[in-house]
């Protein structure tokens, strides 16, 4: 990424580059990856660039005043440990500034360990022993762009359809998909690009930004949670783990007594089938890599139950060696996304796609659906004031930005943007003597439900993830520059194990002043907290049954660890009694559901209980924000069923 417009004054560029060299200082021993530092790969230029490209004016002003608060303090004239002593003192000093010193730290992490140079490596990574790209992309020849977008030139354009879909992930393509075989004319708007098989390069870094909502860098406005979400043609099931679970029948039969109508019936059960066969669900192409050997030999340490996770991988793919990069896309075509399946079958179907399509507003007259406004970046960096005239417009742009789009609009009734469920979820990381190498083999194979009721019907899933390096650096706790250099040295023996938690209580989408979605989110929830609390505690105690000489946990500081020979339960202590407070802990969220939820209750719900909105006939919610509440396994399933009905009573009208 090159720095195009400087957007910081010559003193808050300096105060800048030294901060920049705090978090990644150089340091004498160690060799080169310790002493690089962050000026060496111009972080700070880089960390510009991105506010330049991305931020607001009085963003960049806010931060720019962070700077001007941090250089009054002395800090240019302060040595390394005088540095990281005042940091931490001005991050104590307030929720704003907590949030913004992390904002910062994430910032000069994601470039120092994620900045490919132009030959596509980064010089940390021999450092802590992390390979890299193990394979080239097929060239567009070989992985040819199959689906039709549109083009469009000039400031306005005006398309008309029967059915307008806003999104392209699990929910929008599945609509898509159903609609256009029923031969009703579809237009989907997607925001992100079309990129497929051949621009998937196995890079950390510019796969966030070109397949991630907010370039992956998306969290809850104070920092509580990071929001992972992908936005793309095909939005989350491009970048997901493949994970594939039916909806819970105790989950059904909650839905069905909010208004959900029929969903606990057995004939629903043909939506899940549906959508199960056409993504060609398998467990035959599922196999475990060191990560979840480990965490498998844990689960049968403790005698708790496990298995292996259906998949919607092609059963072609032999070798998974390369399937821990697929959180920026499946280089090889075998992850049966929405690309791959439904928005193939909706295009085939004679569908058209507008990419790079924002949109705005949902148009009503007369209280009615008539089409959506949207600005569309195109090819050349033009943009155009598209005009779709639409009697039916489906909602499917996930469940951060489909309330957002409500709230725009004006519709959608007191429930828009409440009872956002997000699935938190916790990561402990075992460090084993043996090399795990965690960037092989497939994310998600395996998965123990010991935890799902432990709070009456609430609980978590254990779950285990790959290695991504800027990633895991941007979460791992920060005492110092030095400490964080040996942790990251320490990657290739890393198993990251992870908790999935169904939320009791809930968070809410609003919309600031320029009409951006803002995400509310906390551990207000006392059962929300216990349960978070209690995830890491298994999970570490599941690292140690699977012989790690080492846990780390994602407290922020002070640092939470535990070694071979130190007191285990003195470390649990630690992990109850530490804050589950805004920027104390990293925690994620994957799994963003039921901001415009269906109910028979206008006063709590978005949408009636076939899906159209309560206020606004022609509208109906097509993704996961249509949940009523967490469905408590990974959703993906849940989703594109939900949607398959939801299309089916379209068409029914
Ligand atoms: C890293 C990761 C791993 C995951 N792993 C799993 C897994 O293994 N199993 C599982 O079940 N689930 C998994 N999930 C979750 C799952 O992928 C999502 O829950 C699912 O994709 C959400 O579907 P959706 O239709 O609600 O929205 P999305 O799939 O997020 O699609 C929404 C689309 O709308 C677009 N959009 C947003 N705003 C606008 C706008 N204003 N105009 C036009 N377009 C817009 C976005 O760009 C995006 O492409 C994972 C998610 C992530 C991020």
């Amino acid at each position: 990424m090159a720095v195009t417009v400087g957007v910081l004054s010559d003193t808050r560029r300096q105060t800048l580059e030294e901060i920049c060299d705090t978090f990644a200082p150089s340091l004498q021993d160690g060799g080169d990856f310790f002493a690089r530092c962050a000026s060496d790969l111009g972080v700070a230029a880089q960390i510009e660039g991105l506010l330049a490209q991305t931020a607001l004016p009085e963003d960049i002003e806010a931060l720019g005043q962070l700077l001007d608060a941090i250089a009054a303090q002395g800090f240019g004239a302060a040595d390394l440990d005088g540095r990281t002593a005042l940091l931490h003192a001005i991050a104590d000093s307030s929720p704003e500034a907590k949030l913004g010193i992390r904002q910062l730290r994430a910032m000069t992490f994601l470039f120092f360990y994620g900045l490919p140079d132009e030959a596509g490596q980064n010089p940390n990574w021999e450092g802590i022993g992390y390979p890299g790209p193990l394979s080239p992309p097929p060239t567009p020849e070989q992985a040819p762009k199959t689906i039709r977008v549109e083009s469009l030139a000039g400031e306005t354009a005006t398309l008309e359809a029967d059915v307008c879909v806003v999104g392209s992930g699990a929910g929008g393509g599945v609509i898509a998909a159903e609609l256009a075989r029923a031969g009703r004319s579809v237009l989907v708007l997607e925001m992100g690009g079309y990129r497929n098989e051949s621009d998937f390069r196995q890079l950390e870094l510019p796969g966030m930004f070109e397949l991630y909502l907010g370039g992956g860098l998306a969290a809850s406005e104070g920092g509580e949670i990071a929001v992972l979400a992908g936005s793309t043609l095909g939005g989350g099931t491009v970048v997901n783990y493949m994970n594939c679970i039916r909806t819970p029948q105790p989950i059904r039969e909650e839905w069905a007594r909010m208004g959900v109508e029929g969903i606990d019936e057995p004939a629903y059960e043909e939506h899940i089938d549906a959508v199960w066969r056409r993504l060609g669900v398998n467990d035959t192409a599922t196999s475990q890599n060191r990560i979840h050997k480990r965490l498998i030999a844990a689960c049968d340490e403790l005698g708790y139950p496990h298995r292996p996770l259906t998949r919607n991988a092609d059963t072609s793919c032999e070798d998974p060696g390369t399937c821990g990069y697929c959180y920026t896309g499946c280089q090889k075509g075998c992850k049966q996304s929405t690309m791959k399946t439904f928005l193939q079958d909706a295009a085939d179907d004679g569908a058209r796609f507008v990419v790079g399509a924002r949109a705005e507003r949902i148009l009503t007259s007369d209280g009615r659906a008539s089409g959506v406004a949207a600005t569309v970046t195109n090819a050349d960096g033009t943009t155009t004031a598209l005009t779709v005239n639409a009697p039916t417009v489906v909602l499917a742009a996930g469940s951060i930005e489909s309330p957002a789009l409500l709230l725009r609009s004006g519709i959608g009734g007191p429930a828009a943007g409440r009872h956002l469920r997000l699935h938190p979820a916790a990561l402990v990381g075992g460090i084993y003597e043996t090399p795990i190498e965690g960037w092989i083999g497939q994310i998600q194979s395996a998965l123990s439900d010991r935890f799902k009721q432990i709070e009456g019907d609430f609980g978590f899933l254990i779950e285990a993830t790959t290695i991504a390096p800027a990633i895991v650096a941007m979460s791992l706790p920060f005492e110092d520059g030095a400490g964080h250099k040996r942790a990251m040295a320490k990657l290739p023996h890393m198993a990251p194990f992870i908790s999935v938690a169904r939320d009791h209580g809930e968070g809410q989408v609003a919309i600031d002043e320029h009409g951006r979605a803002v995400t509310r989110w906390s551990f207000a929830d006392p059962v929300d907290e216990s349960m978070f609390r209690r995830a890491i505690v298994e999970l570490a105690r599941l690292q140690k049954a699977a012989g790690a000489n080492e846990i780390i946990t994602f407290f922020q500081r002070p640092a939470i660890s535990w070694r071979e020979g130190e007191d285990f339960d003195a470390f649990l202590s630690q992990i109850e009694a530490a804050s589950l407070g805004a920027n104390d802990i990293a925690a994620f969220s994957a799994h963003q559901m039921g901001s415009c939820r269906m109910g028979a209750d206008p006063a709590e719900s978005v949408a009636d209980g076939r899906g159209e909105l309560h206020d606004t006939p022609g509208v109906w919610v097509g993704d996961a924000s249509a949940f009523p509440t967490a469905p408590g396994v990974n959703p993906m399933i849940s989703i594109m069923s939900l949607a398959h009905r939801t299309a089916g009573n379209i068409l029914a009208g």
